[in-house]
């Protein structure tokens, strides 16, 4: 068993005693991994740190981690090994989903210090300025449902969309999910709190939020609920677009539909809605909360509703049990409805999960292969589709990157697109453009 630390409230605002040291992030995973290490990453800066590049390996280096499939666990050691080689002499900070569930047994990758879970990681660096001696700490006790506030903003100077942190945790158990385990259960962020938050990242230069959690349409916090949280931002002066992260089908309030509908709303017309399966024996083992009917009836009428709307889901692939029909009739569904993306997952065993009990029920890897590479073809053509079937329309693009006079720049229905040979500097501009083409991973505009 390692040390466990309580953490104080004051960690961040007094001076170090140690000497000032640099620190380098890793983010693994999911968008709410990179809202907390933006977030992390203004602690340490508070703390006095400098926050270096994480091609050169800090003095310190933090890899915010993922659990999700096994490829997470393989990717953090392949970067602990990466980091020890650049420099033997860093401490390694590993936080979040996999050190939540694996615990002490990471203190065996070399360098690691420190081992923190979900439920305080957010205390990082108040955690490190007070480790005065060199053992090793693993600090993940379980969560609690309890309401949450974050300290540090998640601003991220680099980028013109700032990702804001809303919920955490899921009470859900899909039969797949090893998150209810690494993340806890679903709690919210104080709405006074993400407000402020939201206030900040806005003031900052962000034009674009995109609210982040787990299961964010369970947010509630008293009376708010996500909806109310739509709404405040909606409110709120010099935020232009508010973008909807992955949501769940059955939280989302007819309310949240009219909003993206409405043009004078700053709602971004996307909606990415997992489906996991288009089979009813597969959602039901998933322990899916709603058949494939239901599902279908809220997409049906979403698209109907909100013109262009942006339909991304993710389908899981070789879930335990999972026959040809099964699959067949997944592809058939997602292939005949309006999705103009969608990510394809092979499934992976995941501990503790229900799934990973169904042994004599496996797909053979083979067989997952054959149907990922058709699935993900699929996504393909269907995203060309959609974006072709866009060609000559007039869309508002928030532009963000620019590589060799070509403009990179994200539509409110989420497709990334470019302008070529521009020379002015467009960083955080919001500019009509006209859609000329489909181009490889982009789509050519002319302004
Ligand atoms: S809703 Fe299901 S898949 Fe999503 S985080 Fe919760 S348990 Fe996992």
């Amino acid at each position: 068993m390692g040390l466990l630390v309580k953490c104080g409230d004051d960690g961040y605002s007094t001076p170090m005693t140690n000497e000032a040291k640099s620190v380098s992030f890793f983010t693994q995973g999911c968008r709410l991994n990179i809202a907390e290490t933006a977030a992390l990453s203004q602690q340490f800066e508070s703390a006095g740190y400098s926050v270096t590049d994480n091609k050169v390996p800090g003095d310190i280096v933090v890899v915010n981690t993922c659990t999700v499939t096994e490829n997470g666990d393989s990717d953090m050691k392949r970067i602990v090994r990466r980091v020890v080689r650049q420099n033997k002499e860093a401490k390694i900070a590993l936080i979040g989903c996999v050190a939540q569930i694996q615990k002490e047994a990471l203190l065996k990758l070399p360098n690691v210090m420190w081992v923190v879970g979900n439920g305080e990681k957010m205390s990082l660096a108040s955690i490190i300025q007070k480790s005065s001696t060199n053992v090793p700490q693993v600090i993940a006790p379980k969560m609690t449902q309890s309401t949450f506030v974050q300290e540090h903003s998640a601003i991220d100077p680099g980028h013109t969309r700032g990702n804001l942190k809303i919920q955490d945790g899921c009470n859900f158990y899909c039969s797949f999910c090893v998150i209810p385990f690494a993340r806890g259960p679903a709690r919210s962020r104080q709405f006074d709190d993400l407000m402020r938050d939201a206030e900040s990242m806005v003031a900052s230069g962000h034009r674009e939020l995109v609210l982040t959690g787990v299961n964010i349409g369970t947010y509630e916090d008293g009376s708010h609920t996500f909806v109310s949280v739509l709404r405040a931002l909606n409110s709120l002066d010099g935020l232009d677009r508010i973008r909807i992260s992955s949501i769940e089908p059955t939280t989302i309030d007819d309310a949240v539909i009219e909003m993206m509908a409405n043009p004078d709303s700053k709602v971004c017309a996307h909606l990415h809605i997992p489906i996991q399966s288009g089979h009813d024996d597969t959602l039901s083992a998933m322990r899916r909360k709603y058949s494939l009917a239901e599902f279908d009836s809220f997409v049906t009428d979403a698209a109907k509703r909100v013109p262009h709307l942006g339909l991304g889901t993710d389908v899981i692939v070789g879930f335990p049990g999972e026959t040809d029909a099964h699959f067949e009739h997944t592809y058939q569904y997602l292939a005949s409805r309006p999705f103009s993306y969608f990510h394809v997952f092979s499934y992976s065993d995941r501990k503790n999960t229900i799934a990973s009990k169904m042994v004599d029920k496996r797909v053979p890897s083979v067989v997952i292969r054959e149907r990922s590479a058709m699935l993900r073809d699929l996504s393909k053509r269907k995203r060309d589709e959609y974006m072709i079937g866009r060609i000559g329309d007039s869309v508002n693009v928030l532009f963000e990157q620019c590589k060799s006079n070509e403009w990179f720049g994200t539509t409110e229905d989420y497709m990334r697109v470019k302008v070529a040979d521009v020379t002015e500097n467009l960083k955080n501009k919001i500019i009509p453009v006209q859609l000329l083409d489909r181009q490889g991973n982009g789509t050519i505009l002319s302004l």
